[in-house]
């Protein structure tokens, strides 16, 4: 991967005058997001060479970040890597083998569905987000028209869920389902929730990560309140995007009885490496976040230079395995092409097993024979 030219932060001069008020909430983070080369040159120096590596990429794969996030990223490398267009996005060898859609999702049954496995449906909402990571599994949305569905649209897709009985559990995603108005938004879940089989609402956001003054909206924290059903699903990748605002952020949420999960990718100049990933799995316990899937970067166009080896994975698993309790350690998982769904991808502590004994090996690599019978 290229190396980020060096930089000069010109720390928070645009809003250096900027009320607290404002400067906290969800909405002022949204409307004043950086959107160009030209926003993003007030906050941060970049050489005179990256204005047309950042414009070429950015007219494909649009940019945008919020205040927040790039405040956040003030001499953090790993998180500006999440944001900047880099050249690698639309070099045709790198990218070669990628997928606009590699796991089929935009074949529905009806616009906006998404329905590969019998008890789940994936059901989005958006293609709008308040920051575009560069390694999004959904890039095609960059290329599409920024709007959310309408009402018109939402119906056929709750008529759908109502339809198929054998659907228990809804994941509400997009783009980012948090960036909807709390109207809009209250409709889609108080739908949802009314269908008898559906048990559970997960919404899967990254608002926690770039906007957590997304939660501390009284309204939003009224709807998760009121429907019960809702869990919500975010996307962490490093542990330096945890800080103060993500405490008091989920200590809100919490206070709804809405479970948080976390989800995180494993992204290549990022965070993968095991202490990065050790320190990122204990920052989310301490604030009450469970680590929930580590995956493996999937295939997608726009995005492959952002992929490891698939066995690094496995030993930083390893790693986490020796240090971490149970509540700490993600599953490590790889989505299969064509739709065929999750593996987990587990390290290998059987060593041997005859008719009556197995050997285990444990993290710390000694091993020890069990008299116990396979089958
Ligand atoms: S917030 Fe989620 S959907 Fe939006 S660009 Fe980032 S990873 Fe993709």
């Amino acid at each position: 991967m290229r190396v980020l030219p060096d930089r000069y932060w010109q720390k928070l001069i645009p809003w250096k005058d900027i009320p607290e008020e404002k400067w906290k909430n969800w909405q002022w983070q949204i409307g004043n997001r950086l959107k160009t080369y030209e926003d993003i040159k007030k906050v941060i120096s970049l050489p005179e060479d990256y204005e047309n590596i950042f414009k070429n990429v950015s007219s494909i794969y649009h940019f945008g970040t919020t205040p927040y996030y790039i405040f956040l990223a003030h001499d953090r490398e790993p998180i500006l890597k999440q944001i900047l267009p880099v050249s690698e996005e639309i070099d045709p060898y790198i990218q070669e083998e990628g997928e606009i859609d590699p796991f089929r999702e935009e074949f529905s049954p009806v616009p906006g569905i998404t329905h590969r496995y019998p008890d789940r449906a994936l059901f989005r909402v958006t293609n709008f987000c308040s920051v575009y990571c560069r390694h999004c599994m959904r890039k095609r949305i960059f290329l599409q028209e920024e709007r959310a569905k309408t009402k018109k649209e939402l119906d056929l897709m709750f008529d759908y869920i109502k339809k198929n009985k054998n659907i228990k559990e809804v994941l509400i995603s997009g783009g980012d389902p948090l960036t909807l108005p709390n109207e809009k938004l209250e409709y889609i879940i108080k739908n949802l929730y009314f269908i008898d089989h559906i048990d559970i609402i997960r919404i899967g956001s990254r608002e926690l990560v770039v906007n957590p003054f997304r939660f501390y909206d009284e309204k939003l924290l009224e709807i998760f309140d009121r429907y019960e059903k809702i869990w919500l699903v975010t996307h962490f990748n490093h542990p330096d995007e945890i800080t103060n605002e993500t405490k008091k952020a989920v200590k809100n949420i919490l206070s709804t009885g809405t479970p948080v999960l976390n989800q995180t990718v494993l992204l290549k100049g990022i965070n993968d490496e095991k202490g990065i990933l050790e320190k990122l799995m204990r920052s989310l316990l301490k604030v009450k976040i469970k680590p929930y899937y580590l995956f493996y970067c999937d295939p997608t166009k726009g995005v492959l230079h952002f992929r490891t080896d698939i066995k690094k994975g496995i030993e930083i698993l390893e790693h986490l395995r020796g240090r971490l309790s149970g509540l700490g350690i993600p599953t490590y998982a790889l989505d299969l092409p064509d739709g065929m769904g999750k593996v987990p991808l587990l390290p290998d502590y059987i060593v041997e097993k005859n008719g009556n004994h197995i050997v285990f090996r444990n993290y710390e690599n000694k091993v020890i024979k069990v008299e116990l019978k396979w089958g």
